[in-house]
């Protein structure tokens, strides 16, 4: 057997394999688990997207390949849908780079950027892959907590001269997983003063940037003036066109952090296969309608859980964006007592919140991934625990 070397040894505890094991042994003896656990789209690919890739696949160009960090047809795609979306221009030469998925270029971002010992902001709780790059490149993370008071942004006031001294890089993540919080103007200019300021890049994460309720869209990082010059926005069709097998995402922005992201790139993966680029750009510059479904559809699902908590006594937020439920536990419990018990007696699985770092307790994670019958029946078991005063 040979070691692993320190770089891996140094990647964080994947807290959630742990979860997948206590699901196991329930599973075993139960057959009438519900998971609200994960964050796995549940409907499949709109099927004019799908037959794109099918007809793509004969094109003998694709069996080639690829030009390195993706074919310019479908960069020039993630220039114009920015532009119809956002009003924001993009050069499609110099300011996207084609990416496996938007966390490749998460963890790829920190080996561009990062050397060790120095800081990352991060917000905390936060999507763990931002952590590993991180621990990869053997620099230092510095939460940013995220609280309920504050609408879920950071508060930037709080850091340290000598932590914004240290600092390269800052994540930021709005429609916000876990939380379902959504970002301001307010918040991203105070981000890009900051990193302006003191040297910072920082790296916008807009994997749900489609999933925005309440008629409201959710604003993109790029909107704001002098994004460009301090950093990058990660953009996936993961969530947007239920793509998450796929594979396909894009870092837009900055054209260093672009073309640093491409060399490194160049030695891992090249790019993707010609046929999913073919369909990729297809579905980004498709009329969107399967998106307005998509958001439609995890709203009335929102409405449903949201409702249903509160008649089981349960004092929760509605989400305002993304595909989960951010939802306080009750007195006595922490998010791990709280999850093993709801898992145990009410065969419902949630996401305890301390997984997603320590400011992350006190909460559970609820996915809006299964239809609205099943997460009213996931409330109503938990009801009959009777952990919420009535
Ligand atoms: N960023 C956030 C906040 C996510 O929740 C996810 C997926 O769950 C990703 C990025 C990863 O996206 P992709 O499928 O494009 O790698």
């Amino acid at each position: 057997e040979f070691p692993q070397s320190e770089a891996l040894q140094r990647l964080p505890e994947q807290f959630f394999a742990k979860l997948v094991n206590k699901v196991m042994k329930v599973k075993e003896q139960h057959d009438d688990v519900i998971n609200l656990g994960q964050g796995n789209p549940d409907q499949p690919t709109p099927k004019p997207i799908v037959d794109q890739l099918k007809k793509a696949a004969d094109n003998p160009n694709y069996h080639k390949y690829p030009p390195f960090a993706g074919y310019p047809f479908l960069k020039e795609a993630v220039a114009d849908y920015y532009k119809r979306e956002y009003n924001v221009d993009i050069d499609p030469g110099t300011e996207v780079a084609v990416l496996a998925g938007a966390k490749t270029g998460l963890v790829e971002i920190s080996q561009c950027l990062l050397n060790a010992g120095d800081t990352v902001l991060v917000p905390d709780p936060g999507y763990p892959d931002y952590w590993s790059g991180i621990a990869l490149a053997g620099a230092n993370m510095h939460e940013m907590p995220l609280k309920q008071e504050n609408d879920f942004h950071p508060d930037f006031a709080e850091l340290s001269a000598n932590t914004l001294h240290n600092a390269k890089l800052m994540f930021l993540n709005y429609p916000n997983n876990p939380t379902g919080a959504v970002a301001t103007h307010a918040l991203f200019e105070e981000a890009i003063n900051l990193g302006d300021k003191h040297d910072i890049c920082i790296v916008h994460d807009f994997a749900y940037g489609a999933i925005g309720f309440d008629g409201k869209k959710p604003i993109s990082f790029l909107q704001i003036p002098g994004a460009k010059n301090v950093g990058v926005e990660m953009l996936t069709l993961s969530k947007t066109y239920n793509m998450a097998g796929w594979r396909v995402g894009f870092v837009v922005g900055n054209p260093s952090v672009i073309k640093a992201i491409e060399l490194i790139q160049d030695h891992y993966y090249c790019s993707l296969f010609g046929g999913i680029q073919e369909a990729a750009a297809f579905a980004l510059r498709s009329d969107q309608s399967s998106v307005t479904q998509l958001v439609t559809m995890y709203e009335k699902r929102r409405t449903a859980l949201v409702d249903a908590a509160q008649k089981i006594g349960w004092n929760v937020e509605a989400p305002k964006g993304s595909f989960f439920a951010w939802f306080p536990v009750p007195e006595g419990y922490t998010s791990e007592t709280f999850a093993d018990l709801v898992l145990e007696k009410a065969r419902v699985v949630v996401a305890p919140g301390v997984g997603f770092g320590k400011h992350g307790e006190g909460y559970v994670r609820i996915g809006l991934l299964s239809e609205e019958k099943v997460l009213q029946e996931a409330m109503e078991r938990i009801g009959k625990l009777q952990l919420f005063p009535s």
